[in-house]
């Protein structure tokens, strides 16, 4: 019983982390326009979308055997800004973005888009409006035009490109020895980590989604590739709402607001020059805490 005691628990362990990762491709496949809806009311409507404004109301949530992650939270991402979830790991940022695409539901509360409740509308209406951009680029096996094509099946090569342009990702593609049909994943070249996130910011792009979630990367890249993958995600946030979990200190400053959380709760919100101010305030002590380094999640 001893010896079994241990690997049970590192098992155990490890089910958590494949969970994880299972949601984090779940939203990639969800926002797919592949998979057929589910625990829709009978009578959901079509999201209509005219600002993109998100608002969660009152929202309270536990994963299934565990305690309480949101308790009662209330925020607004305003339509066409920018809002930044910071705050300490553990604080719920990316249990909110899972809530937005309806891969789990609030237990209390409510998510309205544009004044409508995401549980009464169909899901397809829903997570067409969204697009999300994770930490670890996703790489399907298939063409680099596949791959980029995997945010909206419908697309047109025209569009694919005109994606791959604005990602910054169409030089380096023509580069490659088949150009778009150049195989990547599993079987297929080796992209640097810069490269494969501005393939993976183009597969949001073609989606061309009103609301954009993104989960900003936090492993540093090399200073040519990163300022290549800023300046894509500049292009992909243009126009759109943006939540975003921001681990770096300029996304943070760029936003229009910034909601910080902590223990399932938003404790300030504000932009950078009015929370910054605040001497005793969450914000300015995770801001001293990690200035002059990048992130601002402790
Ligand atoms: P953050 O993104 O702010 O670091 P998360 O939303 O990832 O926070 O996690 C908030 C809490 O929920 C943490 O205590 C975490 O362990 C727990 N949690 C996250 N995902 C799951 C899951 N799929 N099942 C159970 N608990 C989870
Ligand atoms: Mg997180």
């Amino acid at each position: 019983l001893l010896m079994a005691y241990d690997p049970a628990r590192r098992l155990a362990k490890l089910q958590v982390q494949i969970d994880r990762a299972v949601v984090n491709a779940q939203m990639i496949y969800a926002l797919l326009d592949t998979q057929p809806a589910q625990r829709e009311t009978p009578d959901a409507k079509d999201l209509v979308v005219t600002e993109a404004r998100v608002e969660l109301r009152d929202v309270v949530f536990s994963y299934a055997n565990g305690g309480q992650i949101l308790r009662g939270l209330n925020l607004v991402a305003e339509g066409g800004q920018t809002t930044a979830l910071v705050g300490p790991s553990g604080a719920g940022k990316s249990t909110i973005i899972n809530l937005i695409p309806r891969f789990y539901d609030p237990t209390e509360g409510q998510i309205l888009i544009d004044g409508q409740n995401i549980a009464e509308v169909t899901k397809t209406s829903l997570r067409r409006q969204l697009a999300y951009v994770s930490q670890q680029p996703y790489l399907f096996e298939g063409s680099i035009r596949d791959n980029i094509r995997y945010g909206l099946p419908t697309a047109s090569d025209a569009d694919v490109e005109q994606a791959a342009r604005l990602a910054y990702a169409h030089d380096f593609i023509l580069a490659q020895p088949q150009g778009y049909d150049t195989p990547v994943g599993e079987n297929g070249i080796t992209l640097s980590g810069g490269q494969r996130q501005r393939l993976s910011i183009a597969r949001a792009l073609v989606r061309n989604a009103p609301i954009l979630l993104l989960d900003e990367a936090t492993s540093a890249l090399d200073n040519e590739s990163e300022a290549a993958v800023q300046k894509a995600l500049d292009v992909a946030m243009r126009g759109r709402t943006v939540v975003v979990i921001a681990h770096r200190l300029s996304t943070v400053v760029k936003a229009d607001k910034i909601i910080v959380m902590h223990d399932g709760r938003v404790v300030e919100e504000g932009s950078h020059a009015v929370l910054a101010q605040r001497k005793d305030g969450l914000y300015a002590r995770l801001n001293n805490l990690q200035a002059p380094a990048i992130g601002i999640e402790i």
